[in-house]
């Protein structure tokens, strides 16, 4: 008779979340098997700016977490051996031609680093694809970037050198005896451990709630554009909008909490919040709009999120007017509460957890992976709460 395998972790989803975690539990002499539905280019990991907020704490515990990023990231390529296109750059964040300058930034007067305000020539000086008509002003802040997929594929390559274990099947259940999760299962396999952390982003609400664990992290369907390395812009700083409409539609959809037990209809109206980023390889990412959607397989017409999002960046950004573009889609996840990211044990189960829901997760998993990975060592794993 075959010995069945038994996992220290079984992971479920290789996310910039799951893959940071997997080489920390297995740099820590876990036996850690990675499972991922399909090596996706649509996952948030895949369509992320990238960028590393670390300026952006507005109290002690975050701006340590977010310290604590930066520091991992500025040696992350020599500690994995592989080339993440770490870089410091400057973000812009544009204050649109309809808003007070002061007053927008103000709301950023909390932050660890305050942004600088520049004038509308100053904004443009930096960023000469800037359309000056578009804005009344700017916000610099000495941001960083990596490029997100290289930074999951540089994780899972160190992992499984170090005998971790990753396989491409989409995990659809659980095994348990009452709540006591055993393993997962696949179409295809069984895989048992004793911890199985669901690192799944916006699809681990449905994975969870399959079993009937109610959860506290929503996604939205985000719209993203692709352009190809082959052109010649030169973008020399990241842009986002100084005012980011999509945290404050992070805050109204988790208060509809029950609207998120209807499955199907969009909740909210979309929001669109035009960035764009380029990447070190040339290639860039234009974005973004954020659809709430509860149904997480639905599809979608892009069509419409295409249209507006190419009339934003045409406005900001004039010459990537006639730029050819590919049209994306992913869930992104999120919690209810954004200095809480939905990371712990499952309270009333054994042997179940959850990694992720992070605001800003290209920057924090790396740390947070660190923390979980000895938690799990020294069995000190929060509840959710
Ligand atoms: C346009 C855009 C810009 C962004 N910009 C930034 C930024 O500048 N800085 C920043 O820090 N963050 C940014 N983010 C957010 C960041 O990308 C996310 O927080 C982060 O990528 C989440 O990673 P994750 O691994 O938790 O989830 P995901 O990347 O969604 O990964 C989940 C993985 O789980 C897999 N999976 C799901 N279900 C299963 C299953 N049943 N079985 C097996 N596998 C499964 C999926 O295939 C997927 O690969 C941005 C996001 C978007 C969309």
């Amino acid at each position: 008779m075959n010995q069945q395998t038994i996992y220290d972790c079984i992971l479920i989803g290789g996310g910039i979340s799951g893959s940071a975690l997997a080489y920390e539990l297995a740099k820590n002499k876990l036996k850690v098997l990675l499972l991922e539905k399909d090596n996706s280019i649509n996952s948030a990991t895949s369509l992320s700016y990238g960028g590393l907020p670390y300026w952006a704490g507005t109290n002690s515990e975050i701006s340590s977490i977010l310290t604590e990023g930066i520091n991992i990231y500025r040696n992350l390529s020599d500690e994995l051996d592989q080339n993440i296109e770490f870089q410091e750059l400057d973000l812009l964040l544009t204050i649109d031609n309809g808003e007070d300058p002061q007053k927008v930034a103000r709301q950023y007067n909390q932050c660890f680093h305050i942004p600088e305000l520049l004038d509308i020539q100053s904004a443009c000086q930096l960023e000469p694809l800037l359309n000056p008509q578009s804005i009344s002003g700017a916000l610099r802040a000495s941001h960083a970037h990596v490029n997100p997929i290289r930074v999951s594929i540089a994780y899972q390559n160190s992992f499984k050198k170090i005998a971790g274990k990753i396989i491409y099947e989409e995990v659809t259940g659980f095994l348990h005896r009452e709540n006591e999760i055993e393993g997962v299962v696949t179409k295809s396999n069984k895989y048992f451990g004793s911890h199985i952390i669901v690192c799944a982003g916006g699809l681990s609400r449905s994975l969870l709630e399959s079993i009937g664990i109610k959860t506290e992290v929503y996604f939205t369907n985000d719209v993203v554009l692709k352009v190809s390395a082959q052109n010649n812009i030169r973008l020399n700083t990241m842009l986002m909008p100084a005012t980011i409409k999509r945290f404050s539609l992070e805050s109204r959809m988790s208060k509809e909490d029950s609207s998120w037990q209807q499955i199907g209809p969009e909740i909210l109206e979309s929001i669109i919040d035009i960035g764009a980023v380029k990447f070190q390889d040339g290639s860039l990412h234009l974005g973004q709009i954020s659809h709430v959607i509860t149904d997480p397989h639905t599809k979608f017409d892009l069509n419409w999120s295409q249209k507006q999002i190419k009339s934003g960046i045409d406005r900001i950004l004039p010459s990537l007017m006639d730029v050819p573009f590919t049209t994306h889609s992913c869930l992104v996840a999120f919690s209810k509460d954004p200095n809480r990211p939905w990371m712990g044990k499952v309270p009333h189960w054994s042997g179940i957890y959850s990694f992720g829901g992070f605001s800003a997760g290209i920057l924090v998993a790396p740390v947070l992976a660190r923390r979980f990975a000895s938690a799990i060592i020294d069995n000190s794993i929060d509840y959710l709460s």
